[in-house]
């Protein structure tokens, strides 16, 4: 009863695992979506109390909650969300979350909003306003960890992005990431800003 009720959930919902990365993911559904950063593990999570880890260089591989069978599934809930309105997932973004890309693929269910699907992979991050996201330097740390693109968002049409993620367009990013970071690394304390492990004990 109600089976589709669960397609409006929010692009948070979901559980998963960590798997080795599939070798192809051609046919794919990119989506908009967000994580909580967790400063301790260095590690994103999905933003839902549970908060599953993201690993850097894996994939995620949805898990149902219910445990009764592969996820995702049809008339269930399960799966991994993404959005393809940026209206849908923007409510995640706070102090601490991070706003990006996914690829869903695998057995995908197409919903109004965004699609849940068997597997998602990272396809780029979001460099926000420390207002809605984590401070520009933890967001090119996290980004150059999970080896993705930091993104300045031009679009909140998710096509768009698609296009520029097909044909490799973001290195133009990373180059300008790169600038930036020398640039803030020295406008931190106005100069170069040493490390700690020097200090001695
Ligand atoms: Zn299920």
């Amino acid at each position: 009863m109600a089976k589709n009720k669960d397609d409006s959930k929010p692009p948070a919902y979901d559980l998963a695992e960590n798997v080795a990365p599939a070798e192809d993911v051609a046919e794919s559904f990119l989506g908009f979506r967000s994580w909580t950063w967790d400063r301790k593990l260095m590690r994103l999570r999905s933003p839902q109390q549970s908060g599953t880890v993201w690993q850097p260089g894996r994939d995620e591989h949805a898990v149902c909650p219910g445990g009764k069978h592969e996820a995702a599934a049809a008339g269930c809930s399960c799966g991994i969300y993404a959005a393809y309105e940026v209206l849908t997932a923007a409510p995640y973004t706070k102090v601490g979350n991070c706003f990006g890309l996914v690829w869903g693929f695998g057995d995908t269910f197409p919903g109004d909003t965004g699609f849940r699907s068997s597997y998602a992979r990272l396809a780029a991050i979001f460099r926000l306003a420390p207002e809605v996201s984590v401070d520009a330097s933890q967001l090119r740390r996290l980004a150059k960890l999970y080896g993705v693109p930091l993104l300045t968002p031009h679009s909140a049409v998710i096509s768009d992005y698609q296009i520029m993620l097909r044909f490799g367009m973001t290195d133009v990013d990373a180059e300008l990431a790169e600038l930036l970071r020398d640039e803030n690394g020295r406008d931190e304390n106005g100069k170069d800003r040493k490390q700690e492990g020097d200090g001695g004990r």
